[in-house]
């Protein structure tokens, strides 16, 4: 999945891609983020669906603009999920990371999971042990 720089017309691989909470009319929100490899500018596209018909937005925005809707989503995180870039946006998949505490309250394990973006389908990649 590219973006397109509204400013330079470059196409842009995407960098992240983050899961937000509903907000009072719309539901299923994701924030899209990335650069242009040509003229430096951020990269933002918000796509969400509309609670009222289904319908489905897709709202691109560049530079101090997208930087201004990044921190704005920022505070509205879902999950802090992470998606890392496949070719299809169907067949992405997103980190999630599972914590295991002692009775102090110290990370002793970490599970590190990967998601399919589409099925929720969880595959344990790695477990990280925290001596
Ligand atoms: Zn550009």
């Amino acid at each position: 999945m590219l973006v397109q720089c509204g400013v330079c017309g470059a196409k842009n691989n995407v960098f992240e891609v983050l899961e937000l909470k509903d907000i009072k009319d719309f539901t299923d929100r994701l924030l899209i983020i990335s650069k242009c490899k040509v003229c430096r500018n951020d990269l933002a596209q918000l796509i969400e669906v509309r609670k009222i018909d289904n319908k489905p937005f897709t709202d691109t925005f560049f530079g101090t603009e997208a930087q201004k809707v990044i921190k704005r989503e920022l505070r509205r995180l879902k999950n802090k999920r992470t998606f890392s870039q496949h070719k299809h946006f169907q067949k992405w998949v997103y980190g999630l990371n599972k914590e295991y505490k002692n009775k102090k309250g110290d990370i002793v394990r970490i599970k590190h999971y990967a998601c399919d973006f589409a099925t929720g389908n969880k595959r344990l990649e790695k477990t990280i042990v925290n001596i």
